[in-house]
């Protein structure tokens, strides 16, 4: 076996491959190619591109601080780049190659119609420092998403800049922490279920709150009375999930809530799983203060490797006045305006800005494509369609696979635990690699924690029927073979993947981000 200067192994001496290289002379696989890094074959002297050659005197502007040696650049034609993008691109799983169950995400198929819509001139090749009577339509665009995140939230106000869930996140949570400090209150704990989202207790911790935990009750939800005991003049707000990680509706939520706002606290409510409610409920009339709402999931715009998100967080009456800067005002006759600073005397507290523009405008365009192309009505049969996908997936698997929590129906997420691989030796973690032998992305596996060995399936609505049942007869095939003890099948994979099983902890421990020439074999994975 050979190494590459990254560690990994490249095609050697004939012979001399491990048992897992493929067994050809390239490397490739049919028409799959085995790319190798652009470093790699990359060469000084190749470009794609005549450029000038820079002049003496050119350099002398730079005060002394020109570059000393060469930068080192791989060097490639145009058609070898355009191909080396192109087979990376094709090593990549995404939900337009296939089912993409992983629980939490919501990865639903992104309509070709909001990229048609986002690629407007008019909204895709404006610039965020334009005077605002050039982009009158945009502000619009901006406008007519922040009043559908308000109907559809029962909320009076919403916060549109965040970029991501986890940063709504903090923008609710600098929100709650601006009221309480208006009050004079300065209040230090922030109460998390245990069944949270990880991104919860780290919000919190980088406000510097501590955290403290609520436990879930044995049937997977939230126990009002544990949070009322936990309720004390210090905590500042609990952060609850709705629908949780396990995939469950909080059936005691606006019971909750009540417990929170008796104690002068407030409810920030984890609204990344809005997809399974949207239509049925709005999240104002169960009491929740701020919530986030990630476009990228429920609305349908790309992400993962397909995109940025975009987190707006909708406000109570309580907390509105708090909302951070900018946000967009509609002046009637006169069009639209950026509110840009808070004015003297205003009845307004904002209590900064989240970044540096407005937010995402790209996934505003898709989202509210995606929300108009539905309706209101279109919205809520997605929230019912992928419960119903979920339920369907728990009713055909959970004669086979043991599901922790039966007495509740499933929204959009189905979770199943190990137990009934107790008596083989296989794991979550062999099933998952098993699924990608057989062509599907795996579910989220070891999440939520609070079951042993999780598998979290999230279906969502855009998948057929047929889709789902080749998914299901797949599992049902992998766990027939897991309980038979077939371990071969199991402990090699994934064999036809382009990598096998990786050093996952060493790979975090110890990332290797940049490549270096001339390294001696890497010690680190990849
Ligand atoms: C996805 C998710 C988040 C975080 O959203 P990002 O956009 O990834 O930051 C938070 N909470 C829950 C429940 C989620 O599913």
């Amino acid at each position: 076996m050979t190494m590459n200067r990254q560690g990994r192994q490249t095609a050697g001496e004939a012979g001399t491959e491990p048992a897992d290289r493929l067994d050809t002379f390239t490397g490739n696989r049919g028409l799959r190619i085995e790319e190798p890094l652009i470093f790699e074959y990359g060469r000084e002297r190749e470009t794609g591109v005549d450029l000038p050659a820079g002049s003496e005197e050119e350099s002398l502007r730079l005060g002394g601080l020109e570059r000393r040696k060469p930068l080192d650049l791989p060097g490639l034609s145009e058609p070898e780049t355009m191909r080396h993008y192109v087979r990376l691109s094709r090593s990549n799983y995404a939900i337009d190659s296939g089912i993409y169950p992983l629980g939490s995400c919501t990865m639903k198929h992104n309509p070709r119609l909001n990229e048609a819509v986002a690629r407007l001139p008019g909204l895709s090749d404006i610039h965020p420092l334009q005077p605002v009577s050039t982009v009158q339509g945009a502000l619009e665009l901006i406008d007519t998403l922040a009043h559908w995140l308000k109907v559809a939230t029962g909320l009076p106000a919403v916060a549109m800049s965040p970029k991501a869930g986890a940063h709504g996140e903090l923008c609710g949570m600098m929100a709650i922490k601006a009221a309480h400090q208006a009050k004079g209150d300065a209040r230090s704990i922030v109460l998390v279920p245990e069944s949270a989202h990880g991104t919860n207790p780290a919000t919190a911790a980088l406000l510097g709150y501590k955290v403290e935990t609520v436990p879930a009750r044995e049937d997977g939800t939230v126990d009002p009375e544990a949070v009322r005991s936990k309720m004390s003049p210090q905590v500042a707000a609990l952060m609850l999930t709705n629908p949780n990680t396990c995939g469950l509706f909080e059936p005691d939520v606006i019971e909750i809530a009540k417990a929170v706002h008796e104690a002068g606290a407030y409810f920030y409510c984890d609204g990344a799983n809005f997809n399974a409610i949207q239509g049925r409920v709005r999240p104002g009339d169960l009491g929740v203060d701020a919530m986030h709402i990630n476009l990228h999931k429920t609305f349908s715009t790309p992400h993962g490797g397909g995109g940025p998100g975009a987190g707006p967080v909708v406000l109570s009456e309580a907390l509105a006045p708090f909302a951070p800067l900018p946000w967009v005002v509609s002046n009637g006759e006169q069009g639209f305006d950026l509110v840009e600073h808070a004015a003297e005397g205003d009845e307004t507290r904002p209590f900064g800005r989240m970044t540096a523009f407005h937010g995402q405008m790209g996934m505003f365009v898709r989202a509210l494509a995606w929300m108009m192309s539905h309706g209101s009505d279109g919205m809520r049969q997605a929230a019912e369609d992928a419960v119903l996908s979920a339920n369907y997936v728990r009713a055909c698997l959970s004669d086979l696979m043991s599901v922790p929590f039966p007495d509740h129906p499933s929204m959009h997420e189905v979770l199943f635990d190990d137990g009934f691989l107790y008596e083989s030796d296989i794991s979550t973690l062999d099933i998952a690699k098993a699924l990608i032998d057989e062509g599907f992305h795996p579910m989220t596996i070891y999440f939520p924690l609070v079951v042993h060995g999780a598998m979290l399936i999230e279906p969502t609505e855009s998948e057929s029927k047929a889709s789902l049942d080749l998914f299901v007869a797949t599992l049902r095939d992998l766990v027939i073979a897991a309980k038979r003890g077939d371990r071969a099948r199991f402990a090699d994979a994934p064999r036809y993947a382009p990598r096998r099983r990786l050093d996952e902890t060493t790979a975090a421990r110890k990332p290797i981000l940049c490549w270096l020439p001339r390294r001696p074999q890497a010690d680190a994975a990849e």
